[in-house]
């Protein structure tokens, strides 16, 4: 069955851009989707859709396994929005607390998904005195602490340099290859939706609609 479903969906914006329109997308549990498309083909539209911070104003979007609640969906941005007074732990230890977890119990959950994104050592540090890939970490560990049914990534690493993406693009691929959990990746870039995805759909604007989607049967790394 599908975690997710969209049949028909389109959006119009209050403006009068029709971003998307005759979107039919079915996301099964484990899968790794990438978005591809160009700039302006409602990628980040449809994506904010999925995620419900923004309303379909044609089609639907269903859920068969039951409405998903905010934690989870996790939701990883081109710019990491750390809380720059909160510690790297604290930062992913805020859903869990927010979620009613005892915070001892969120300190420790945190520091284990630090270890696993690689930032073992850092605990302690504020996001100022991280780098850019570093910030990505946290957020990515933010998004996963709360074992989300899905994680939605719009252009994560767009923003950093070639070899700090590379590795991000690589230990993203070792997380999702041991513990499966559910990605749609939206990116512009043909390499990482090949390296990343299990499945392409590829994305032409005016308006938005999908072209094409592809199956990459892509060795285990
Ligand atoms: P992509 O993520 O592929 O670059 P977007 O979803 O950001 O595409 O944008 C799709 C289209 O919708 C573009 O024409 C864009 O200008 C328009 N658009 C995006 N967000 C808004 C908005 N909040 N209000 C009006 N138009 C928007
Ligand atoms: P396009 O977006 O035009 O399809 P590519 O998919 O070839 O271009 O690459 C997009 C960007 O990704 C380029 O800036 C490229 O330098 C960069 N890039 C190169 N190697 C990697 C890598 N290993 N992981 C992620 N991005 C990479």
């Amino acid at each position: 069955a599908s975690l997710v479903s969209l049949r028909g969906v389109a959006k119009r914006y209050a403006t009068g851009t029709l971003a998307v329109r005759g979107i039919d997308l079915d996301i099964a549990p484990g899968d790794f989707v990438a978005l591809l498309g160009p700039s302006g083909c409602g990628k980040s539209t449809l994506l904010r859709m999925v995620a419900g911070l923004a309303e379909p104003t044609g089609g639907r979007i269903a859920w068969p396994g039951g409405q998903p609640s905010a934690r989870d969906i996790g939701f990883v941005f081109q710019e990491p929005t750390l809380m720059p007074w909160a510690t790297a732990q604290a930062n992913v230890a805020l859903p869990l607390e927010l979620a009613g977890m005892p915070r001892a119990e969120a300190a420790s959950r945190a520091a284990s998904m630090l270890a696993r994104v690689g930032l073992q050592g850092f605990e302690k540090a504020y996001p100022r005195a991280l780098s850019g890939g570093m910030k990505m970490r946290v957020s990515l560990a933010r998004a996963l602490v709360t074992k989300p049914r899905l994680l939605l990534m719009d252009e994560p690493f767009a923003a950093l340099d070639e070899i700090t993406r590379f590795r991000l693009n690589n230990d993203l691929l070792e997380l999702w290859t041991a513990e499966r959990f559910t990605v749609v990746f939206v990116t512009h870039s043909v390499f990482e939706s090949v390296y990343l995805a299990q499945r392409i759909v590829v994305m032409a604007p005016r308006p938005g609609r999908i072209h094409a989607e592809l199956a990459v049967d892509a060795p285990a790394p």
